[in-house]
């Protein structure tokens, strides 16, 4: 199988099919598994790029699955449907998911995030017009391009550290969401278990200081007592 494979455990139709045809169209081969244990049968199988699981599935639940392929395979798993609770199970050491996206979602950031995980471990990807010079992603007063990790607000080029440009690009890729401190450092540092919860404090008070240079009057990022951070555009 030349084409990169993306098997689809997903017991929902309509979710699956707007998966496969985005795929597809993107240059990715599929298969679709309405059960856990088909999909299992098949990944054992056919050995795919990478998996994409539902939580909630007829014969069993994605968490399950994802410890029992882990057991035996280290391939790649991107939930769908994941709530705030299960997320810390899905990406910590218990699991050892890759990453999650909520329902709904929309389909062109399932494929982004899949396209994401399979540079992360260095598989290649197919080719589309996106990929060749990924325009910037316009974001409220931010401009994100995320070839040169860079980030502009209201015109003007932040410049971050490495973290910075971590944290504020995950905050700017679901704005309005909370992300607890924990959070944002197990998705933006390489090694959130050596690193502090108030590492995060004082990267986020860093960011701030440098767009309140660009933009006084603007503070885009929220504090949420007690729990995190979240972007309000
Ligand atoms: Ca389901």
């Amino acid at each position: 199988m030349s084409k990169e494979t993306i098997l689809i455990i997903e017991d929902e139709r309509p979710i699956a099919e707007t998966l496969l045809y985005a795929l597809g169209r993107e240059g990715f081969g599929t298969h679709w598994s309405m059960t856990g244990g088909e999909g299992l049968t098949w990944l054992r199988a056919q050995k795919p790029s990478l998996v994409v699981l539902d939580i909630g599935l007829p014969d069993c639940n994605g968490l399950d699955l994802c410890r029992d392929i882990r057991t035996e395979s280290q391939v790649p798993i991107l939930f769908l449907s994941a709530r705030a609770e299960e997320v810390d199970r899905i990406l910590g050491l218990e699991l050892g998911g890759d990453d999650y996206v909520t329902k709904p979602f929309s389909p062109r950031e399932v494929v982004a995030r899949i396209r994401s995980i399979l540079r992360r471990v260095g598989t290649p990807v197919p080719a589309n017009e996106e990929s060749e010079g990924e325009a910037p992603l316009s974001i409220g007063p931010f401009l994100e391009d995320k070839e040169k990790m860079r980030i502009s607000y209201h015109g003007e080029q932040l410049e971050l550290s490495r973290y910075e440009y971590r944290l504020l690009s995950l905050l700017l890729g679901r704005p309005g969401k909370v992300f607890s401190r924990e959070e944002i450092l197990s998705r933006a540092w390489e090694e959130p278990e050596m690193t502090m919860d108030r590492t995060v404090d004082a990267h986020i008070k860093s960011i701030r200081k440098k767009m309140r240079a660009v933009h006084e009057e603007d503070d885009p990022i929220r504090t949420v007592r007690g729990v995190g951070y979240a972007l309000e555009l």
